[in-house]
C-alpha cells in the first residue's frame, strides 16, 4: 500500500519534472531557423556596437585585428540553427538572423 504524497511532496516532483523537461528542450538540435525572423542590418545599433557585417570579406583586418581571413558567422559557435541556410540565428542577436557570410568582433571558433 503506497503513502498518501503530500502537497508538498507534489510540488517538489512538479517542480523536477518541470527542470527535466527544460533540460531536454535545451538538449535537442537546433531546429530550423524562423525565417520570418527580420534580417539583422550593419546598421542597427547593436550591431554597429558588435562591429557587425554582413560581408566578412570586407572586414579591415587593420581596424579589427582579432579578424582572421576565413572567419565567418557560418564558422563561429554562436551561429545557430541548420546548416545550409543563408540567414540564421545568432546567440548574440535574439529575434533576428545573420547572415551566414558575415562576421562580428565576438566570432568565436566551434570547437
Ligand atoms: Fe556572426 Fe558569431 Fe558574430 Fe554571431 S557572434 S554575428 S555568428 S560572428
Amino acid at each position: 500500500m503506497s503513502e498518501p504524497i503530500s502537497r508538498r511532496d507534489a510540488l517538489k516532483k512538479l517542480a523536477l519534472l518541470a527542470g527535466a523537461a527544460v533540460a531536454v528542450e535545451g538538449s535537442r538540435p537546433a531546429r530550423a531557423a524562423d525565417a520570418s525572423l527580420p534580417h539583422l542590418k550593419p546598421s542597427d545599433p547593436t550591431a554597429v556596437a558588435l562591429n557587425y557585417t554582413d560581408d566578412a570579406a570586407k572586414v579591415d583586418p587593420k581596424k579589427f585585428t582579432t579578424y582572421v581571413l576565413g572567419q565567418k558567422c557560418d564558422s563561429c559557435l554562436q551561429l545557430q540553427g541548420p546548416q545550409g541556410q543563408p540567414w540564421r540565428p545568432c546567440n548574440l542577436f535574439p529575434g533576428m538572423l545573420v547572415d551566414v557570410n558575415g562576421w562580428c568582433r565576438f566570432w568565436v571558433p566551434k570547437s
